[in-house]
């Protein structure tokens, strides 16, 4: 079954985090992210630690599963592969809104064809690390 936007949306936070250097995530850095309370983010990651995609240690943060990983990088990828083409393709401003809306509707096929053209960018206009893809190597 495909992952929902909202769960696609905690799993990319969790990878943002670990890239910030957090061995675990902190709730209420989580819930920050994504703009939403606290109770509510909690209640949501209970629900993906059930479903296989976090783990979540009591009073000492989240981790993100193989499971959980493996779609926080193909998000990821998504999100700063839509960043370099807004920014060097297509010279326009960087749209957080539709990149945020794009990221969950590429397939890996549409992405490896994004990324060729771009020539394999390895960051993001941010700076960040652009995961590799298939066509990569
Ligand atoms: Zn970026
Ligand atoms: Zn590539």
């Amino acid at each position: 079954m495909p992952t929902s936007e909202s769960v696609e949306e905690y799993l990319e936070a969790l990878w943002v985090s670990e890239e910030r250097g957090e061995k675990l995530a902190h709730l209420t850095w989580v819930a920050d992210h994504i703009g939403i309370a606290a109770p509510s983010a909690l209640e949501m990651l209970k629900k993906l630690e059930k479903e296989g995609y976090v783990i979540y240690k009591t009073r000492q943060g989240i981790e993100l599963t193989e499971k959980g990983r493996k779609v926080a990088k193909r998000i990821i990828r998504a999100h700063r592969l839509t960043e370099v083409l807004m920014k060097e393709a297509l010279k326009t401003d960087i749209q957080e809104e539709t990149v945020c809306g794009m990221e969950h509707h590429m397939d890996e096929k549409f992405m490896d064809a994004l990324c060729t053209l771009l020539n394999h960018p390895r960051k993001c206009p941010h700076g960040h690390v652009i995961p590799k893809g298939k066509c990569c190597v």
